[in-house]
C-alpha cells in the first residue's frame, strides 16, 4: 500500500514539477537537474511551481490559477499523506525506504532544518512516540530502526549552535534559550552530531591539524540530500578608506563580537595579537578609550552595550572570560555610533535602542536626528524604524533636561554614547605621526540623493565645513559580511558566498567538478539560512527559511528524486547512514585512531556543556595540559551563567577519549 501510493504521488509530482518544462532533457553542465518554471521569480514560499499563463485575460488567468491550486492542495495532501503512511504499518522499516541527510551547519538555519527534515514522515513519528517514551532532558528513545529519516549534522566548531552561541550578546540570555529545542534535537536517536569537521573550504583553517576535514562531494556521495547552512562567514566588508589596513586597531564587528564570544580563533591562545591589542587599547589610554563604532544596526548596539554596560552585570553572563577580564580593569570614555544615512534608514530595532540608552550613568548624544519631509515619508511606511526615530528623539530630550538639571551640581563621571547620522568615515590617522597605531578618525557630511525609498549617501563636497575628527581608538565596522566560499568549484555562489538556489534551496551543483574525478553516487544539494537568504534576519527567520527548503526536499521525495540511502552505500563498513558505524570516511588512515579524537559527538557536546555550566569538573589528569588558568572553569566564577571553554585543544582534551 505503501509503495503503490508514494508511486502515485511520484507520478503526481512529476507532473507538476515538469509542466511546461523540457530542461530536463536539455544538456546542461549542472547536475542534478530539477525541474521549475522558467521565468519565475523564485522566492514564493508555496510548495508548488505558478502555473503562469501568457497571453490569457488576467483575469481568467487567475481563477483558473485558484482553483488548479485548490486541486493541487487537496492532491498534494493526500500525497504527504501517503509519504507518511507508513505509520499504519506493523513492520514499516522494511517498506519505507530511508532518506539520509547531511546538513552542514548548527546554527539556528541548521538546526531548524533537521527539526523540519525529522517531521517529514510526522505522522510515523508520532505513531512511534506513543511507544516510546521521552525522559526528562527531551531525549527520545525512539528505536533507530523506527525511523527512516536520519539526519548527521557536520560543525565545524567543537561546540554547536553558530551565531547563537558566538554572534548573539552574552546579556541576552533569553534568546540563547532556543539551545533547548536544539540539545532536544541532537538526543534525538535519528541525529547525529559531527562537529570539529569542516565542510569544503581550502584556507588556513583547513591546514589545523586539530579539525577533521571532508568535502562536500564526499558528503553528496553518502547521503540522500546535503543540506548547506553554513552560514555567512565572519569576513566583515570594509570601509576602504585611507589607513584602514595600515593602522593597529581596526576592527570589524564580528571580530570583536567573536572576541567578547569566546569563538576559540578569537580567543588569546589563537588570536594573542588581536587580545593583547584590544585589551592595551581599552585599558591604557590617558583620559579613558573613544570607541567609534560604523553602522547603525543591531550588531553595532551590541557592540556598544557590552563597552557600556557595567561589569557586575557582564559577570553573571556567559561573557568570555578573557573579555570579562579585560572589561573589568578599561577604562572607556565614549562609544560613538555613526551611520552613513539618516534615521529614516537606521536598522536598530526600537528595543535594542531602549535597552542602550536605558543604561546607567550615560551621557547620551544625538547628533543630526532632523528628518526631512522624505524621512517622514520612509518611517511612515516602516513601524519599526518611526518607533526606532521615537525612542532616539525622546532620549535627546530626556538628554537636554538632564544636562539642564545637573547644572551648577557635581557631575560623576559618565560613560558618552554618542550617535551620529549623515556621516561617514573619510579617513583614519595615527595617534601620533609615523605611529602605526589608530588615534582618530575622520568623517564627514553627507547629504541623501535619489528616489524615496532607494536614497544613497554622498559625501558633501565640502571638506573644509563638513568634516569632523573624533579621537578614535578603536574602530568596529559593522557594515555587512563577505561570505566564505564553500567548495567553490562544485557550489555556484555570488560574491558574498550566498549560495545560488532556485528560490526554495535547491542547488545545481557543478558536476564538472574537477576536485572529483567521479559523478555524484547520490545526493542532491540544497541550501538554508544566511548561506541561502545572506547575512540578514533574526534566528526566528530561519524557521521559515528551513521549512521552505525541506518543503523543496520533500516535493523532491515525493517525486522521486532522491535516492535513499540504500541505493547510496554500497559498503556496509563506510555506512553513514544505516546506523551500525560512525562516518569512517571521515577516519580513512587512522591506525593510532587520533582522528577519531578529534571527533565531537552530541554526547562529547552534552559534556562539555555540563563542564561549562560547572555541572561537571574536568578530570585532573586532563587539565594537566592547560596552560592558560585564566580560561580554567573556576568555581570563583560560578555566578557566571556559563564560562566558556575558548581553546579547541582543551575542548577535545576534556573529551577525546569518550566514546
Ligand atoms: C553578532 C550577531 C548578533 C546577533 N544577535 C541576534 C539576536 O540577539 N537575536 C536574533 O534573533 N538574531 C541575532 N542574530 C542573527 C542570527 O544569529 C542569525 O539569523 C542566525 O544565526 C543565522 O543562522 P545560520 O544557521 O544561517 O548561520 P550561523 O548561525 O552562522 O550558523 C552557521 C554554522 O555553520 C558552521 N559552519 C560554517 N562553515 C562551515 C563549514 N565549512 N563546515 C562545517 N560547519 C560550518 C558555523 O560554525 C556555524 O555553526 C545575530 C547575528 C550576529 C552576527
Amino acid at each position: 500500500m505503501k509503495h503503490r501510493s508514494l508511486k502515485n504521488a511520484r507520478i503526481f509530482c512529476r507532473r507538476l514539477f515538469f509542466f511546461g518544462e523540457t530542461s530536463s532533457s536539455s544538456s546542461s553542465s549542472f547536475a542534478p537537474r530539477f525541474s521549475r518554471e522558467d521565468g519565475r521569480s523564485a522566492s514564493t514560499t508555496t510548495f508548488f511551481p505558478r502555473n503562469d499563463d501568457d497571453g490569457r485575460e488576467e483575469e481568467e488567468g487567475k481563477r483558473r490559477r485558484r482553483s488548479s491550486a485548490r486541486r493541487a492542495r487537496g492532491r498534494h495532501r493526500a500525497s504527504r499523506r501517503s509519504f507518511s503512511s507508513s505509520a499504519d504499518d506493523d513492520d514499516a522499516t522494511k517498506t519505507t525506504p530511508l532518506y539520509s541527510f547531511a546538513v552542514v551547519g548548527s546554527g539556528p538555519a541548521g538546526m531548524y532544518a533537521v527539526d523540519k527534515l525529522l517531521q517529514l514522515n510526522n505522522a510515523r513519528k508520532k505513531n512511534t512516540n506513543a511507544n516510546a517514551a521521552i525522559d526528562g532532558n527531551g531525549t527520545s528513545n525512539t528505536k533507530k530502526n523506527n525511523a527512516d529519516v536520519r539526519v548527521d549534522v557536520y560543525e565545524k566548531e567543537c561546540f554547536p549552535y553558530g551565531l547563537v552561541r558566538y554572534g548573539v550578546a552574552p546579556d541576552h540570555a533569553a534568546t540563547k534559550n532556543v539551545t533547548n529545542k536544539f540539545d532536544a534535537l541532537l538526543r534525538d536517536a535519528r541525529v547525529r552530531l559531527f562537529a570539529n569537521v569542516r565542510v569544503g573550504g581550502d584556507g588556513e583553517e583547513e591546514k589545523r591539524s586539530n579539525i577533521l576535514r571532508v568535502s562536500t562531494r564526499e558528503l553528496l556521495d553518502r547521503y540522500s540530500g546535503v543540506v548547506l547552512a553554513h552560514g555567512a562567514a565572519d569576513n566583515d566588508r570594509k570601509l576602504r578608506i585611507e589607513n584602514e589596513d595600515a593602522l593597529r586597531g581596526v576592527y570589524g564587528a564580528r571580530q570583536f563580537v567573536n572576541w567578547f564570544n569566546g569563538l576559540p580563533s578569537a580567543a588569546p591562545t589563537s588570536n594573542k595579537e588581536m587580545h593583547e591589542d584590544i585589551v592595551n587599547r581599552l585599558q591604557n589610554k590617558k583620559n579613558g578609550s573613544n570607541v567609534v563604532i560604523v553602522g547603525v544596526g543591531n550588531v553595532a548596539l551590541d557592540c556598544a552595550r557590552i563597552l557600556l554596560r557595567s561589569t557586575e552585570e557582564l559577570r553573571e553572563t556567559d561573557i568570555a572570560t578573557h573579555a570579562l577580564e579585560a572589561l573589568e580593569k578599561a577604562e572607556v570614555n565614549s562609544v560613538t555610533i555613526v551611520g552613513r544615512r539618516s534615521v529614516a534608514q537606521a536598522k536598530f530595532s526600537p528595543k535594542e535602542l531602549r535597552e542602550v540608552l536605558g543604561l546607567p550613568d550615560l551621557d547620551v548624544q544625538i547628533d543630526d536626528l532632523e528628518v526631512t519631509e522624505e524621512d517622514i515619508e520612509e518611517m511612515n511606511a516602516s513601524r519599526p524604524r518611526r518607533r526606532a526615530f521615537e525612542v532616539l528623539e525622546k532620549a535627546k530630550d530626556a538628554a537636554a533636561e538632564n544636562v539642564i538639571s545637573a547644572e551648577g551640581t557635581e557631575k560623576k563621571k559618565k560613560k558618552i554614547l554618542r550617535v551620529i547620522f549623515l556621516h561617514s568615515p573619510t579617513g583614519l590617522l595615527p595617534e601620533e605621526d609615523a605611529s602605526s597605531s589608530l588615534g582618530f578618525v575622520k568623517i564627514r557630511k553627507n547629504i541623501l540623493q535619489g528616489p524615496s525609498g532607494n536614497r544613497k549617501a554622498t559625501l558633501s563636497d565640502d571638506a573644509a565645513k563638513d568634516e569632523t575628527i573624533l579621537p578614535c581608538d578603536i574602530l568596529i565596522r559593522s557594515v555587512g559580511y563577505v561570505g566564505d566560499k564553500l567548495d567553490p568549484k562544485l557550489v555556484p555562489s555570488d560574491d558574498n558566498g550566498t549560495i545560488s538556489h532556485d528560490g526554495l534551496g535547491r542547488v545545481q551543483y557543478n558536476e564538472e567538478d574537477p576536485s572529483s574525478a567521479s559523478a555524484t553516487k547520490g545526493g542532491r544539494l540544497y541550501v538554508c539560512g544566511w548561506a541561502k537568504r545572506g547575512a540578514s534576519g533574526v534566528i526566528a527567520t530561519n524557521v521559515q527559511c528551513a521549512e521552505e527548503t525541506v518543503g523543496a526536499i520533500e516535493q523532491d521525495v515525493l517525486a522521486g528524486l532522491l535516492k535513499p540511502a540504500s541505493a547510496i552505500v554500497s559498503d556496509s563498513d563506510d555506512d553513514a547512514n544505516g546506523g551500525k558505524n560512525n562516518n569512517n570516511f571521515l577516519f580513512q588512515n587512522d591506525e593510532n585512531n587520533d582522528k577519531k579524537k578529534l571527533l565531537v559527538t552530541a554526547s562529547k557536546w552534552f559534556k562539555l556543556d555540563a563542564v561549562e555550566r560547572g555541572e561537571e569538573e574536568e578530570e585532573e589528569e586532563k587539565e594537566e595540559n592547560v596552560t592558560n588558568s585564566a580560561e580554567k572553569t573556576s568555581k570563583s566564577s560560578s555566578s557566571k551563567s556559563r564560562t566558556k571553554i575558548v581553546d579547541r585543544d582543551r575542548a577535545l582534551a576534556i573529551v577525546g577519549d569518550d566514546a
